[in-house]
């Protein structure tokens, strides 16, 4: 009896310390504790990097946002890496492209990204009106890494309040990317300096209207789900799946407002892999009309299946 209440004890205590410490500090290594933030911590691989305050103070307002729609205090650390030495921390090229690691850790790029600087060199393809906007947004420079930084580290700051909650299995990609473009949208929209917002919803925009991801080979739901990696690889088709993902986020935020993270979020545990099956297509569909409303499917609609 007595050794089985020592078990019980044990045991949750060490659920406890899941959950209020899941940091996995192995990658930690070889960066300097920055100490920037009250709210999170913070690390990188230059003991003085230029030009990240905004980005911490960003996040710093979204971490507010989701905790209180979801109910956390969540710890996380963000840790900030240059091109040279990207591939040491990260899990996918191209630098400074931003990621989020089950064990509570964000990677985003440091200096100018290898991410920034390939799109900046495509904006020749613009016209003089597209780049006045573009500069009324982004400064005279037109600084991509503001969208590539600072817009997806909210995004990708989601993901972790995603895996906090059913670790990184998913029953669908396509909903984890589309949970993430949501909270994106709703974090931006009430963050106090309203440039994020502005910077994320005019770029994407211009890129869908000018059509520049060209002709993408994966266009499916179901391309996404059973070539992700080589999609990933192929950068402008992981991108124009993202820009897709983030209209429809769009619409499910104007019509439903921050109410819908909560239930996206609800749905995505329990449509959890560890804790069910499969589930098929239109059992699916029912459980997004159940938790996100019944005009949800319409919007998610996806009319690229041709
Ligand atoms: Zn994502």
């Amino acid at each position: 009896m007595r050794s089985s209440i020592i078990l019980i004890l044990i045991l949750v205590s060490s659920c406890k310390q899941v959950k209020s410490d899941w940091i996995d500090r192995s990658l930690h290594e070889g960066l300097y504790n920055l100490d920037y933030s009250e709210s999170f911590e913070t690390y990188s691989i230059n003991k003085n990097p230029k030009n990240i305050k905004n980005t911490i103070g960003n996040l710093e307002e979204a971490k507010l946002y989701y905790d209180a729609i979801f109910k956390e205090d969540l710890i996380f650390a963000v840790l900030f890496v240059d091109n040279q030495n990207w591939d040491k921390y990260a899990y996918a090229p191209p630098p400074g492209m931003p990621q989020s690691f089950y064990g509570g850790n964000i990677l985003l790029g440091l200096g100018k990204s290898v991410m920034a600087s390939r799109w900046e060199q495509t904006l020749s393809q613009f016209s003089g009106s597209e780049i006045d906007t573009l500069k009324f947004h982004f400064g005279d420079s037109i600084d991509l890494d503001l969208f590539f930084r600072d817009g997806l580290s909210l995004h990708e700051l989601a993901h972790l309040y995603q895996f906090v909650k059913i670790d990184d299995g998913m029953q669908r990609r396509w909903l984890s990317e589309l949970f993430a473009n949501l909270c994106q949208v709703g974090a931006a929209k009430n963050l106090s300096n309203n440039s994020v917002y502005y910077q994320m919803d005019v770029f994407q925009q211009l890129l869908i209207d000018k059509e520049l991801w060209g002709d993408v080979q994966y266009r499916t739901l179901q391309d996404f789900e059973e070539h992700y990696f080589d999609i990933m690889k192929l950068g402008r088709n992981y991108g124009w799946y993202q820009t897709q993902f983030y209209v429809i986020a769009k619409q499910l935020h104007e019509k439903y407002g921050d109410d819908v993270l909560q239930n996206f979020r609800n749905l995505l545990i329990a449509i959890d892999p560890k804790k069910v099956s499969e589930i098929e297509d239109d059992k699916l569909e029912l459980l997004i009309e159940q938790y996100l409303g019944k005009e949800a499917l319409n919007i998610i609609n996806w009319d690229h299946d041709s």
